[in-house]
């Protein structure tokens, strides 16, 4: 029930560090799973069923592409589509592993998008309502729209309530889109984060940005770029936060 996100521009912390430390940030949101993306040229993914000290026991051995250039999206899940699995934990991905997405809320019309989807030959890890969604985007990378405008229309068929982010192969953005799940930006001297709550990233930096509903994001080391639904640019003040961490 909670999402962070990082992407470092290189002076300051590992992602994977942020992450965990994001993650653990959230707990008081309550989880029954937990799992992390990292891009650093090429898309890493590592997911638990149970506490966070069951994925860092995971990620010891594992040896993730992290970074203080990496790109990453972190996860807890409170399950609401499918029971507590690791196959069930966000990130979710497309059979290639070119995109990993992490959501929160509940995608209404997930079942005619699934079947949908499965008629054109695609077939499901989980029992999510969530993995719809990377498989959509792929089939637009597929179609050939590029990134960002494959995370839109993705997005745009969407239903339901969401805090969704999503991260590439090959690329040091992170897309990210709310609607009646809460998303809030953070603006860093070492980079960009997001998160669904300030406690999250708190300890790097207090000037933040609330995404309101039927808000994108595009988050870069050097940039973040809030549009509207149709993709026109929104202007954003960002707010220094006062909070008791
Ligand atoms: N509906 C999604 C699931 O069950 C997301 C749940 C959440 O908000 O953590 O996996």
């Amino acid at each position: 029930c909670g999402i962070i996100g990082y992407v470092g521009n290189g002076d300051g912390s590992d992602a994977l560090d942020v992450l965990l430390s994001g993650l653990s940030g959230l707990e008081y949101r309550g989880y029954d799973s937990a799992g992390i993306a990292l891009s650093n040229g090429e898309l890493d993914v590592h997911k638990r069923e149970g506490e966070l000290s069951a994925l860092e026991s995971v990620l010891e051995s594992a040896d993730p592409v992290s970074g203080a250039d990496a790109v990453g999206i972190g996860h807890t899940r409170w399950s609401t589509h499918g029971p507590p699995s690791d196959a069930n934990a966000h990130p979710h991905t497309d059979a290639d592993g070119r995109v990993a997405v992490v959501h929160n809320g509940i995608i209404e019309n997930y079942q005619s998008l699934r079947s949908s989807l499965a008629e054109d030959g695609i077939s499901f890890e989980s029992d999510t309502d969530t993995e719809v969604v990377p498989h959509l985007i792929a089939s637009y990378l597929e179609a050939g729209l590029e990134r960002e405008g494959a995370f839109r229309r993705a997005v745009r068929q969407l239903e339901g309530s969401y805090a969704i982010a999503a991260v590439f192969e090959g690329s040091d953005t992170i897309y990210a889109a709310r609607h009646e799940s809460p998303l809030v930006l953070g603006i860093g001297d070492d980079g960009h984060y997001l998160a669904s709550d300030v406690p999250a990233f708190i300890e790097h930096t207090d000037r933040v940005i609330y995404l309101e509903d039927g808000e994108f994001a595009t988050l870069t080391p050097e940039t973040v770029t809030v549009t509207d639904h149709d993709g026109t640019s929104v202007e954003t003040s960002i707010e220094t936060i006062e909070w008791d961490a």
